[in-house]
């Protein structure tokens, strides 16, 4: 039996996803169950549960992470957008493969519920 997530196997080609950018550290697609007109997840390669089981190692890749999020986030064209990281599942997180969504194309009202 596997133990990985759906994102784990999105990254090994097991689920297909609608790509937008792939580097040796990270992918990005869009969220199947968009949240607003613009909702991308962008994942590490590296198979973190969350944030609460990084480390330093980690530090540079979680820069490569936001970098990646920043650049994708201003070539779908959006001026404002926000980038959620949900940590543990009272917070909302349903797949434990950190992720990052960038949300936008709509306003978004603050603070989240
Ligand atoms: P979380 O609730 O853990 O912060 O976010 C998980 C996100 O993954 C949700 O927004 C959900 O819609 C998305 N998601 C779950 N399964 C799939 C899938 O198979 N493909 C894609 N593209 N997104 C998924």
């Amino acid at each position: 039996m596997s133990n990985k997530t759906v994102f784990g196997k999105i990254i090994d080609g097991e689920i297909p996803c609608e790509e937008l950018y792939r580097d040796e550290f990270c992918l990005a697609f869009r969220d199947i169950q968009p949240q607003a007109p613009v909702h991308i997840l962008v994942i590490p390669i590296k198979p973190l549960e969350s944030l609460k089981s990084i480390q330093e190692e980690d530090q540079e890749l979680l820069g490569h992470l936001l970098m990646t999020a920043s650049k994708i986030a201003q070539k779908e064209g959006l001026e404002n957008w926000r980038t959620v990281i949900n940590t543990g599942e009272k917070a909302g997180q349903t797949v434990f493969h950190l992720h990052i969504h960038i949300i936008g194309g709509r306003e978004l009202k603050w603070p989240p519920g």
